[in-house]
């Protein structure tokens, strides 16, 4: 695919800020998935994302509407987005997380989302660790879904990249000097463990 012409086209239908998401798009995949650059796909920026049955600030085919066969779906008015990062960033992270989905083909709750988040969140010089969502069976005996504690925290992983409020393009391109998620982030629950047969912080 042309680049320039690519960026073009989003200007045209979605002005400066379709050109800015267009030129992220392109980034993401040089520097997350060089060697898949040729999957290149369209943006469509949408005052609301349809999501099954329900509307989302953005969404990667597959996950949302049927009607939408190709693509990203993103919303960019401005009032729905309330990470405290600026726009542009934020626009370039959702970018990176809806090219996850796409690449991966799976959900937030897969081996391989954890995996690729791991793998992004090392390239861009951020210590996290990441942990698959899993079922967990609490010492207090009930059973949640969660990560393992001291992993990002499962609500985080939903929300990849945040809390990180840099454009983690920006981290990966500039080799940013490295920094630690906070603590807060990370999850608490202390599952027991069959194999030793007392409870144990997994
Ligand atoms: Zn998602």
């Amino acid at each position: 695919m042309d680049l320039k012409k690519y960026v073009e086209a989003h200007q045209i239908v979605y002005g400066d800020l379709g050109a800015f998401a267009a030129e992220q798009s392109i980034r993401a995949l040089r520097l997350i998935y060089p060697e898949r650059q040729n999957e290149l796909v369209p943006l469509r920026l949408n005052p609301v994302a349809s999501y099954g049955k329900h509307s989302a600030l953005s969404g990667a085919e597959g996950y949302t509407s049927k009607i939408l066969s190709s693509g990203l779906t993103l919303s960019f008015h401005e009032k729905l987005w309330a990470h405290n990062a600026d726009l542009k960033s934020e626009i370039a992270n959702t970018i990176v997380h809806e090219y996850i989905h796409r690449m991966t083909g799976k959900t937030h709750d897969s081996k391989e989302w954890a995996n690729e988040c791991q793998r992004i969140f090392d390239l861009a010089n951020i210590e996290v660790k990441v942990t698959p969502w899993k079922k967990l069976t609490l010492l207090n005996g009930e059973r949640k879904g969660g990560c393992e504690a001291g992993s990002l925290d499962y609500g985080f992983l939903t929300i990849f990249p945040a809390p990180i409020k840099e454009s983690l393009l920006d981290r990966i391109e500039n080799n940013a000097p490295r920094i630690k998620m906070p603590k807060s982030t990370l999850s608490t629950l202390v599952a027991t463990t069959k194999q030793r047969g007392r409870p144990t912080i997994k």
